[in-house]
């Protein structure tokens, strides 16, 4: 990380022209980018040469890692030379797009009909907003188009999706959420718990909540419930024990459409193929992206089941088209270099191999528990968050003025490890590629951070 911003540095060029999303402006003219040169495999190098174990997968997308895959490459600059760029609007369509659309549907965890492309997370989760609007007024049931998801869920930045999204920097001075969407108990048991409650009492009653918010609104006026399998950029969340069991109850109890957001879960993240799976949800809608083409070209799809593909199908077919799609969704070259990563994943049978490393991964960072600045490690498969707290018996976090987030983040970067402090809690999701040895290096790393950390708050 650049200090002070030397004149004339490829940092000051930086400052001068970009406006960085999710960063301190205020901050970033001070010290200025870490400008990142190059990558292999778990690791990248930034401009001063100094490497770092990337524990993020960048933004929990490259499953694959770093490093240039000479046949990822030769997949873009072939379709580049083919067909650098087609369509599917207006009946035309393009064979990686058909292709992807038809792997997709073959690997999905339950039985889908069709799916949509788009090039972001964001534009999945809009456009599964739009088609739950238009599914109901196609069944006319206007009254039905409140949506509900969780506080400290993710599911993008439009106006739709950060208001999805239950994190306050996303609302905050936007003037959302819109109308229309509510956020129900986040469950996180370690932080929203009442003392001696159980897991599954937990789990109970943030299904009662929901029930309770229905009934509330009147069952009739929602339309759908959103949910990531584990929470991702809300700190990492991994939901109790019969908690998705007890919530799709109530969905299907009020015929609310359930979409499930495998942005960050789908592709192996969780131990399986999908969040689905480890967690039992039989979604009617799932949004994907990130380790679809492992970050390297933007690509995100929205699968429908069948249900919805028909009122769809047959309301648009009354309308005369459905008005809805994005200039650059399932451009060809992110399609190819998506159904090659695939290839990979299979071929390398990557997602048996996150399995396998996954629990060493959680077991590592469970050995942190100890640490006097640990409050909760939690995780699952490839995917683990470490926070940490002020009083740990007495689970009190840190006063956000205090800045031991901030200060951990600094000793992270230190010691090597690139990863995100989301409040108190430290975020992992590694490459999918990632070696016992490295998680044990990655590991050794942190715990040094928090060393460090601790003696600064002392
Ligand atoms: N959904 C989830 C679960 C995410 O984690 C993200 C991004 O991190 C999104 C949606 C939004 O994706 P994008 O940033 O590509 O718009």
């Amino acid at each position: 990380m650049t200090l002070a911003v030397r004149p004339n540095s490829t940092a000051a060029r930086d400052v001068r022209s970009q406006l960085h999303p999710y960063t301190n402006p205020v901050a970033h003219e001070a010290q200025g980018p870490q400008i990142i040169t190059r990558g292999d495999g778990v690791w990248v190098e930034d401009e001063d040469g100094k490497r770092y174990i990337e524990g993020l997968a960048g933004l929990w997308c490259t499953a694959l890692g770093f490093s240039a895959e000479d046949r990822l490459a030769r997949a873009a600059y072939d379709q580049m030379k083919a067909l650098p760029f087609y369509h599917p609007f207006g009946h035309k369509a393009h064979v990686p797009g058909i292709t992807l659309a038809e792997r997709l549907l073959d690997m999905a965890p339950v039985p889908m009909s069709k799916v949509f492309f788009c090039s972001s997370g964001s534009e999945a989760n809009d456009t599964a907003l739009k088609l739950i609007r238009f599914y109901n007024n196609a069944l006319g049931r206007p009254e039905k188009k409140k949506v509900i998801s969780r506080v400290k869920a993710y599911h993008g930045v439009t106006l739709a999706t950060a208001s999805l999204t239950g994190l306050p920097f996303n609302h905050r001075d936007f003037d959302l959420p819109i109308p229309g969407v509510l956020h129900t108990t986040c469950p996180h048991h370690y932080r929203f718990a009442a003392p001696d409650e159980t897991e599954e009492d937990f789990a109970t009653r943030c299904a009662d909540d929901l029930e309770a918010m229905i009934q509330a609104e009147g069952p009739d006026t929602i339309a759908a419930f959103f949910a990531e399998p584990v929470m991702g950029a809300g700190g990492v969340i991994v939901p109790p024990p019969t908690y998705f069991e007890k919530i799709q109850a109530v969905l299907r109890r009020h015929d609310i459409l359930f979409v499930a957001d495998e942005v960050i879960c789908g592709f192996g993240r969780t131990g399986n193929p999908w969040g689905c799976q480890t967690f039992g949800l039989e979604p009617d809608m799932i949004t994907v992206a990130k380790q679809m083409s492992s970050g390297y070209m933007p690509i995100s799809a929205l699968l429908l089941n069948e249900k919805i593909y028909a009122a769809v199908r047959d309301n648009a077919g009354r309308i005369g088209m459905l008005g809805h799609g994005y200039t650059y969704g399932g451009h060809p070259v992110s399609c190819a270099v998506a159904l090659e990563a695939l290839a990979i994943y299979a071929e390398r049978d990557l997602f048996t191999h996150a399995a396998t490393v996954g629990p060493h991964l959680q077991a590592r960072l469970r050995t942190l528990a100890d640490h006097p600045l640990v409050g909760e490690v939690r995780g699952v498969g490839l995917i683990a968050g470490v926070e940490i707290a002020r009083d740990k018996a007495n689970r009190q976090p840190f006063d956000p003025s205090q800045g031991a987030g901030l200060a951990l983040g600094r000793f992270l970067h230190k010691h090597g490890v690139i990863t995100r402090v989301i409040g108190e809690t430290m975020a992992f999701s590694p490459p999918l590629i990632i070696s016992m040895a490295e998680i044990d290096t990655m590991v050794d790393r942190v715990a040094s951070a928090l060393d460090d950390t601790l003696a600064w708050c002392r």
